[in-house]
Parts: C-alpha cells; structure tokens; sequence
C-alpha cells in the first residue's frame, strides 16, 4: 500500500513492522463538548485506513484516546482547561461533562458508521504511567522544574522539528501575539509534562505527584496510552492535520527520549474540513453536529458520502449546497445497490477484476472518489449478473460503510442483518435510565437480550461500551 507519510512529506510504501499485523493510534476528541463535522471527517477517513487495511488483509490493532484532561484552549500549553470551561458552562462535574460527551461521540460515530476503536482509554485512567514517564525523562535530563511545572526540554534533541518544515526563526513568526509567553520555559518551544502551578485555580481533577498536586499536560496521553496498549514500535499514528504541530510533534519529541530509538514510522493526517467562513470551530454559536444535520432532514450517511467523495489530504469545504447534492446522489445510488438481490454466484475473473481496481483505489494512498468510482463502474458493467453485483457492492461496503445493501424502508436492523450499532445506543441509554430509575432488572433485561444477539456490554468509568462477539 501507498501511503503519504508526514513525516517524510512524501508517498511511501507501507511497511508495518511485524508482517501481516498493523499497530494504529488515533488521537481521541477532547469532550467538552459535541464534535463537529470537521472533526468527523478526520474520524471517517480514518476509519476507511482502518478498513481498508483489513480489506488487504492486515490484522489491525487500533486504539484510541479520549482527552478528558489537559488540553488547555490553547494548544501552547497557555489557557484554561478545556473541559473545566466545559464543565462551567454546563453547570456539571468534569467527569458528567467526559461521560455525556463521550457518549454523545460514540453516537455521532455509530450514525456515521464509524467503527468504534478496538479499544478507547480515556487519559484520565494512566496517571500513574504519566508520572513514571516524566520521572524517567527528569532522570534522564529531558525535563526539567520551573515555577511549579515540569516541562520538556526541547534543546536536548537534534532534530525537534521532524514532521513540519518549521524552523525556529519561522515559528517565532508564528507565534502570535496574544498567546501569551510562559517565563518559566528555557525555550519557546519546550512544553508542560506535568502542571502543578497554573493561573487557573479552578482546575477539578488533580492528582498528586512527586511535584505536588497537579495534572498532566495534553500530549503525554498519547505517548503513554500508545506504549501501553502498543508497544514501542507503532506503525501508524492519525490526527488532523491541526495535530502536527505542536501535539504530534511533541508526542514524538518525548516518546523518542523516553524509548531511546524510533517510535513511529508512519504519521497520517487529514485535512481539514472548512465552512465558508473558514475554520470550524466549536466556540462559534451554532456549530455544525451530527444532530444539527439531522435536524434539517439530511440522512448522516449523505455526509459520509460526502467526505468519501474527495481525497483526505484535501481541504474540503462544506456548505449545504454541496450535501443536498451528495445527500440526493447517495439516495440514488442506495436504492440502486439495496434493490440487488442476494443469489449464489461462482467467483469469476470480471469480478476478481473488479475487486483488483477497488484494492488498487485503497493502496493508492487511500484514494476513496476512485474506491467510488469502481463502485459506480460495477453498477454500470453489462457483463455482470445483479448477483455479482450484490457480491461486489456487499463487498466494497466493508470499506465504504455506506449501508449499500439495506432498503431505507426496511430500517437498518431487518431481515438477517445484525442488529445496528445505533439501535444497540439507543438500548444503552435505555439501560442507564433504568438504573438511574433503579430498576435493575430491567437493566438487566436489557444486558441480557443484548447478549442474546451478540452484543457484550462493557462498564467501565466513562460510561458503556460494547463488543461484538458472534
Ligand atoms: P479535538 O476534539 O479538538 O481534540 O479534535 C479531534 C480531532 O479532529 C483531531 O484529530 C483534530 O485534528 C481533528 N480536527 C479538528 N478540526 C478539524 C477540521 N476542521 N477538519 C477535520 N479534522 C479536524
Ligand atoms: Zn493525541
């Protein structure tokens, strides 16, 4: 497989470290609040790597992080925490605010058909693995203590700059001016490992330390949770392209001290997706959800198809024109691909063919408007039985996650389909209710019949989750 590499701003071959198997790390979302489409995009495209590689057949091992500490408002390690703003303007706790927006995630993802990573660890749950980590780069000489804090020092290391085309003079241009400048640190771009003396007192969650009382800083979650549930070698690390600098870049600058070899050797970002006033973001008023889009009739899956259509190195620009024309193209073509009917077929080599250029289309840097168009050829073809097609299309889908092959009316959970992952939300929350109403056996009840279709629940500190196991 093709894949363009940040780090060395080029296409590569794909090579994983051990043969067969791939190791892939997802920065989570920081839960203060709902994510925005632009955030689901990044998501999405990830998940179609994920897929996709085990359209080739790679056995892929993905974790995911949920930031729920940390991640200041700005990335510069200046600002408040984003989930204590969160939290005061809702009123709740922090831990309220993580559960309910993790959760509202894992809907968004679950409409969105976004797998949900083979595991997700919220950073809260490895400050013990924080502190040992940042002990060994002080004893090290990595880091240092000034004004309270424990920072990384980014002097120590010959090449820091190694996904960006920074310099040092360019980033003291980029600096802008109302960040304001940290006296503690020996160098502009050194960063908190461990807070303990911040402007905001308000901070919620705190923990203690061999530097006192206090929390992590935002890019330790990432390196920790990843040598943790990876190893030292990963293959694959994703984010948006806004997560190259400085949060992947010092991710890498502390992993590597800390190791003392090359961590990862594949870096894949996605653009981002923009609306016509440019940036997304979630502080301004009305921002774009998941549930917003629904609101105003459109089907989640449109928005899928959407971002499927252009390639995730690309900026995208969203407006409703652009969806009410992908929402009426993906329509057209479901009803196409859902009216095929299942029959037994034999494999032949227009078929096999066919699958050749979908796999080409996946190893061609993940280039899913040409998975879409070999899509579109399929239907086309007049060689092909609907049989084949429904072989093909059913196929294809594994990748595109496009619900091809389900009749609107019938709902996503008829005939011999497995039940949906949105219905399975749905009966989780059904299930919390009942707790919080005390109704355990009900609660019980519905663990049960869940079980009863496959589906094991899963409790753990942020909430539910739930596997597969049929
Ligand atoms: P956050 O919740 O801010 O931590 O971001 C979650 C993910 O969304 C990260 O991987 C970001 O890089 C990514 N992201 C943020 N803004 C956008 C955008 N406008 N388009 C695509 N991805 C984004
Ligand atoms: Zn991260």
């Amino acid at each position: 497989m093709k894949l363009y590499n940040t780090l060395s701003r080029s296409i590569e071959e794909f090579v994983p470290h051990e043969e067969g198997k791939v190791k892939l790390y997802t920065c989570g979302p920081t839960v203060y609040h709902y994510a925005h489409i632009g955030n689901l995009r990044s998501y999405i495209m990830e998940d179609v790597l994920e897929k996709g590689l085990r359209y080739l057949g790679y056995d892929v091992k993905r974790i995911m992080n949920i930031t729920d500490v940390g991640h200041l408002t700005s990335d510069a390690d200046s600002g408040e925490d984003k989930m204590v703003k969160g939290a005061k303007r809702e009123n709740k706790s922090v831990l309220e605010i993580a559960e309910f927006y993790t959760s509202e995630f894992q809907k968004d993802c679950a409409k969105l058909n976004i797998k949900w990573p083979d595991t997700v660890v919220p950073a809260t749950s490895l400050i013990e693995d924080y502190i040992k980590f940042i002990q060994k780069l002080e004893a090290t000489g990595y880091a240092y203590i000034a004004g309270g804090n424990v920072y990384f020092d980014t002097s120590k290391l010959d090449h820091y700059y190694v996904l960006t085309n920074h310099t040092e003079d360019s980033l003291k241009e980029a600096v802008r001016s109302d960040v304001e400048v940290d006296e503690n640190k020996k160098n502009k771009t050194d960063f908190v490992l461990w807070f303990t003396k911040s402007k905001f007192d308000s901070q919620e969650l705190k923990w203690d330390s061999p530097w006192g009382v206090g929390y992590p800083g935002w890019h330790i979650e990432c390196s920790c949770i990843s040598l943790n549930y990876l190893g030292e070698y990963l293959d694959i690390h994703c984010g948006g392209v806004d997560n190259i600098f400085p949060h992947h870049t010092n991710e890498i600058a502390q992993t590597e001290s800390f190791i003392g070899h090359k961590w990862c050797n594949y870096w894949f970002h996605v653009e981002h997706l923009n609306d016509a006033t440019g940036k997304m973001s979630k502080s301004k008023g009305d921002f774009l959800t998941v549930s917003l889009l629904e609101d105003k009739g459109y089907d989640p899956l449109s928005y899928r198809y959407f971002c499927l259509n252009s390639h995730y190195r690309k900026q995208l620009v969203f407006s409703y024109d652009s969806l009410d024309g992908a929402q009426k193209a993906y329509f057209k073509l479901r009803e196409k691909t859902s009216s095929l009917k299942k029959d037994s077929i034999e494999q032949n080599e227009l078929m096999q063919r066919y699958q050749e250029k979908f796999q080409d289309a996946i190893e061609n840097d993940l280039n899913t408007a040409s998975m879409m168009t070999v899509l579109y050829d399929v239907l086309k073809e007049k060689e092909l039985t609907d049989a084949e097609k429904y072989f093909l299309v059913k196929d294809f889908d594994t990748v595109l996650s496009l619900d091809l092959l389900i009749p609107y009316e019938a709902g996503s959970a008829s005939g011999d389909e497995d039940i949906s992952s949105e219905e399975i939300l749905v009966k989780i929350e059904q299930r919390a209710q009942a707790k919080r109403d005390k109704n355990f056996a009900l609660a019980d009840q519905i663990r049960e019949e869940l079980l009863q279709e496959g589906i094991r629940l899963m409790d753990g500190r942020d909430g539910t989750t739930f596997e597969r196991i049929k």
